[in-house]
């Protein structure tokens, strides 16, 4: 039981830390470009990312861009309306690898993203980053706990990433003329990715919350990152369209 509450604990924790990196750099500054990250977050993000979730950025960026391109029409990687609500939440991460696998799709959507030295020798190599993160977790807290904490942090993202293309094209608020949704409770978990009516709104916009009670905490750490030198916004307050934002 023990091990299983410590395990929990830290599942929380690394899925935490994967998504606010997913949000901050995978989306917000690589795939939108609304800010641009100094060098030393950029590289230390990209090695989080890489253990984490094995994830290579430019696959995910070319899925992102195209579901922005074909949001919830065919050719959308992954529309809760196309789709079905439970093939997304539930089969995403198909979902996302057989668009992540289009090399055509790469070469439209990814081509501001060659693979650098550090992508050929690494972060190319999604099996050598998972299996790091597995090892260093075996090393600090034993074989028990280093599987459970892989299982749960592997449900914990991929259903909180699913929820975010599932759950934000499908149930809560739209104050914004777009499909997709605002859940503050999926926010929440999400370091503000559930705001997704205000991000199809305005996607270069660093800033997901509109409003005061709309919780973003990826924006708190990229406001924190701002002040110790780390981000550049590229806009620094988001126009936004629609008259029933405030
Ligand atoms: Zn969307
Ligand atoms: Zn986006």
């Amino acid at each position: 039981m023990h091990s299983f509450i410590e395990s929990a604990v830290i599942a929380i924790i690394i899925t935490q830390v994967a998504i606010m990196v997913t949000t901050i750099y995978l989306h917000r500054a690589l795939s939108h470009r609304a800010l641009r990250l100094g060098k030393v977050t950029t590289f230390a993000f990209r090695a989080i990312l890489w253990i984490t979730t094995g994830i290579v950025p430019r696959e995910w960026v070319a899925v992102h861009r195209k579901h922005h391109a074909y949001t919830d029409v065919i050719g959308d990687p992954h529309s809760p309306v196309v789709e079905g609500f439970l093939l997304v939440q539930f089969a995403n991460v198909y979902l996302y690898r057989k668009a992540a696998k289009d090399k055509e799709n790469l070469r439209k959507y990814a081509k501001d993203l060659p693979p650098d030295r550090w992508d050929m020798a690494l972060f190319d190599r999604p099996l050598l980053g998972l299996g790091i993160g597995i090892f260093a977790l075996f090393i600090l807290f034993g074989p028990l706990v280093a599987l459970l904490v892989s299982v749960l942090h592997m449900a914990g993202y991929l259903m909180l990433s699913a929820a975010v293309n599932a759950i934000g094209h499908t149930f809560g608020d739209r104050p914004h003329d777009n499909l997709a949704t605002n859940n503050n409770w999926l926010a929440i978990l999400t370091c503000g990715e559930g705001l997704h009516n205000n991000h199809h709104a305005v996607p270069t916009a660093a800033r997901l919350s509109f409003k005061k009670a709309q919780i973003d905490t990826g924006w708190w750490t990229i406001k924190f990152l701002e002040n110790i030198g780390q981000a550049t916004l590229r806009v620094p307050r988001p126009k936004v369209a629609s008259s029933t934002a405030s």
